[in-house]
């Protein structure tokens, strides 16, 4: 048996990175589990419950990282890989009953916004935005009823809002509503929203999981066999599979997760201090400077900050895209979570609600010296 799979060994999270969804041990096994190309499998007879049967319904590709990340969120079910992380919103969300209150952060990733106005516009489902950090206002939209699914992301992307996990979990448990936690900022060596009582927890693996910028997947995690059995059958049915490769690489990245994050979490912290020291910086969004407004819930909550930060750049948007530009170590680009450092003035995306102010960059710390970071940062904004 796999190490990680005996129950009797309670195994850290930083070592089930690198011991889970291993082959099993037998002589001359490889260490590695192998790439299975095939779009189909051979059966006869019925088709029953649990067979490969088609490429669409399983592949033993995703398996070891299912596994994985199911042990790493505490779920009891195997997680489901998906294409994409929006794939994975697009399953998550169909989880809403026809014309059901969908309730969603208004700093949640934007492609999930995106996806989540356009099902409201066409009458699928009623959709309401809300400050996630301001606990109150939330529990009394639940307390309206009708909620279908509350939507958490902690912390929010871009802005790093902090919200209640715990407290807002229980609140639509109490009100009837089923919660999605997207974790992709957090991963689950930072924060385990199922602990906390989320349903379902939602990944883009394309970010830390995968960790470098060179896959893209998503994932969804629940204990509940029937939702998970209904999310399974969306994914079947709609086709936002993992290519095998994908999959492969999502666990090769996986193995050095614990690394990257301590790496970079310990830099993004040090340079959220350097940064708000700076002249031309007019504000730094990070829960882990004890000024943020979110920082008591988070240390409540998270095991770390994370490693992402948002600075304000005094001048404007005119200043803030100079910075970008002048920088020579920082790559400018989307994303975020890969072991390079990249940073995005985050209004150029013309669907980034207004409410993010257009002087506003959010930095992905990667696991580069934080001196050379610091060094790249500091010459971008003393040049302005
Ligand atoms: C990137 C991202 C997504 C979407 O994932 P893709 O893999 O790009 O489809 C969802 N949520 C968050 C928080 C993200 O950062």
């Amino acid at each position: 048996m796999n190490a990680a799979e005996d129950s009797r060994l309670l195994l850290a999270p930083d070592t089930v990175v690198v011991s889970a969804g291993r082959p099993a041990r037998e002589h001359d096994a490889p260490v590695n589990p192998p790439i299975v190309l095939s779009s189909t499998y051979v059966g006869t007879g019925t088709v029953v419950d649990g067979d490969r049967a088609y490429g669409r319904y399983s592949n033993p590709s995703w398996d070891p990282f299912e596994q994985a990340l199911a042990q790493l969120e505490g779920a009891e079910l195997p997680a489901l890989l998906y294409a994409s992380g929006l794939a994975a919103v697009s399953s998550a969300l169909s989880l809403v009953p026809a014309g059901g209150t969908l309730v969603m952060p208004r700093h949640s990733y934007q492609g999930a916004l995106v996806m989540a106005s356009e099902l409201a516009q066409r009458g699928a489902l009623i959709l309401k935005t809300v400050d996630i950090a301001d606990t109150e206002a939330v529990e009394a939209v639940l307390a309206e009823g009708q909620v279908s699914m509350l939507w958490l992301e902690s912390p929010t992307n871009p802005m790093l809002e902090i919200a209640d996990v715990p407290r807002l979990a229980g609140a639509a448990r109490a009100a009837g509503a089923l919660v999605v936690a997207d974790n992709t900022f957090s991963t689950p060596l930072v924060q385990r929203p199922l602990e906390a009582g989320a349903d379902v927890v939602l990944h883009s693996v394309t970010k830390y999981l995968a960790g470098h910028s060179d896959v893209v997947l998503g994932a969804l995690v629940t204990s509940n066999a029937e939702l998970r059995a209904e999310l399974l059958h969306h994914r079947s049915i709609h086709g936002g599979i993992a290519g095998p490769f994908e999959a492969w690489l999502a666990l090769r990245g996986l193995r050095t997760l614990a690394l990257r994050i301590e790496r970079s979490q310990a830099s993004a912290a040090e340079l959220a201090l350097r940064l708000q020291q700076h002249p031309q910086v007019d504000g730094v969004r990070y829960p882990g400077l004890a000024t943020d407004p979110g920082h008591d819930r988070a240390k409540a909550q998270m095991d770390g900050f994370g490693s992402i930060l948002g600075i304000e750049v005094a001048g404007g948007q005119v200043a803030a895209e100079k910075v970008v530009e002048a920088l020579q170590l920082w790559v400018p680009a989307t994303s975020l979570g890969g072991v390079e450092s990249l940073i995005e003035r985050r209004r150029r995306h013309a669907n980034e609600p207004a409410s993010v102010p257009a002087n506003f960059l959010r930095l992905s710390v990667g696991i580069e010296n934080v001196e050379d970071l610091w060094a790249d940062l500091r010459q971008a904004l003393d040049a302005l």
